[in-house]
């Protein structure tokens, strides 16, 4: 495989490649208005980009008196590989320079299968994208996994559901098969950038994304970049304690936000509604399936089941109160819910959690905030992987 390796020379550059990213092919005149470039330094910087193959020439822009300009946008032939590797699945996608996804291919894995397993299935995706002509000449790299990340190093650090993955050089291992520049971060960070990049949040710069799966995350986006804190481990609010008792969460402690509600929660105390008799759907469900899902709780809730109803509203309620909290101390432009939990529950959740968040917090943050359900669903991992490396190879650091 051809190894690309070319970058923006300074920071114009930079600039020019990233607005070419988000509003597509524009005209020389508009390009230069829009980075504050005189005609000659634009067509200078602009020269060079189409000489190192990351601009080309796409016509003529329609007349606005005088010479027409000339249009120009990233090179048709950039691309980007997005690998999104979730606790129970691998999607691999290879997107164009604009992060428009051509292809995505998706595996059913195990991460606790470790890492030799998981990025061997990674590889043979690519493997499929490149025998259709795609994933050929990469220009990078963007991977997403369902645990803690050191990003600096590239490497998962103690991930609790990802044994044997600690340390394990992800990014370096990727990188030297793939030919191309590798950046790692954790699954729910790359949504957050999936999210501002083409999803609701497109408007806004500063951004919670609350993630709702097996467990119960948060990404948050402080400028148009994902603010990881010290060492990473920012945003990791599913161990906030919500209450002085409660169950015992998977990491040792009590009354953790993630052990009253998130995926592994509702199935939980699904179960049990269903054993003592308080629930005759769920019970229903339990005999014919043999375990409870979050899904089963989504389904017995809107078909008005009392119990499954309560389940939703009482972990609705515990949400919003720490998400209260949150937005009081971030003034978030805007909260996006996502994860397969979120979008089973739906609106019955999002209703219960509006109505505590802008009954608790502050008015000059809950003003303008908008607070709904993601629109991208399960894109929004490969979007952002690609967002997260595209910000990279066309930045010059
Ligand atoms: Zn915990």
């Amino acid at each position: 495989m051809k190894r690309v390796s070319v970058r923006p020379e300074n920071a114009h550059q930079g600039a020019l490649l990233r607005l070419l990213r988000d509003e597509g092919p524009i005209s020389r005149a508009e390009l230069g208005e829009a980075v504050h470039l005189s005609r000659s330094k634009l067509a200078v910087e602009l020269d060079r980009l189409t000489e190192i193959g990351l601009v080309e020439a796409q016509g003529l822009a329609a007349s606005r008196g005088g010479r027409r300009s000339a249009i120009v946008g990233l090179a048709s032939g950039l691309r980007f590989l997005a690998v999104d590797i979730g606790a129970t699945s691998v999607d691999v996608a290879v997107t164009d320079g604009q992060l428009t996804v051509l292809k995505q291919v998706s595996e059913p894995m195990d991460v606790r299968e470790g890492p030799d397993a998981v990025l061997a299935v990674v590889l043979d995706l690519v493997g499929k994208l490149r025998a259709d002509g795609l994933a050929v000449d990469l220009h990078g790299a963007g991977v997403g996994v369902p645990g803690p990340v050191s990003f600096r190093d590239g490497v998962p650090v103690a991930p609790p559901i990802m044994p044997g993955w600690n340390q394990f050089p992800v990014r370096s291992v990727l990188s030297q098969h793939l030919g191309c520049p590798v950046l790692v971060d954790n699954d729910v960070n790359i949504m957050a950038l999936g999210e501002m990049h083409a999803g609701l949040a497109r408007t806004v710069d500063d951004l919670l994304f609350v993630k709702i799966g097996t467990g119960v995350g948060c990404g948050i986006i402080v400028d148009g970049q994902v603010y990881r804190g010290a060492s990473g481990s920012a945003g990791d609010i599913g161990h906030i304690r919500v209450d002085d008792e409660g169950p015992v969460c998977t990491c040792g402690n009590v009354g953790c936000l993630e052990a009253h509600f998130s995926g592994a929660a509702l199935a939980r105390d699904a179960t049990e509604i269903a054993r003592a008799g308080r629930s005759a759907p769920l019970a229903e469900r339990l005999a014919a399936a043999g375990v409870l899902t979050a899904a089963d709780v989504a389904v017995a809730a809107a078909a008005g089941d009392q119990a499954a109803v309560e389940l939703v509203r009482d972990g609705g309620r515990r949400l919003g109160l720490l998400l209260a909290g949150l937005v009081s101390f971030f003034n978030p432009g805007m909260v996006v819910l996502g994860g397969e939990v979120a979008a089973g529950l739906g609106h019955p959740l999002l209703a219960e959690l509006r109505s505590v968040v802008y009954r608790r917090s502050l008015p000059l943050a809950t003003g303008h905030l908008p607070i709904a359900l993601s629109e991208l669903g399960p894109q929004a991992g490969v979007v952002g992987a690609a967002r997260m490396i595209s910000d990279s190879v066309l930045s010059h650091d």
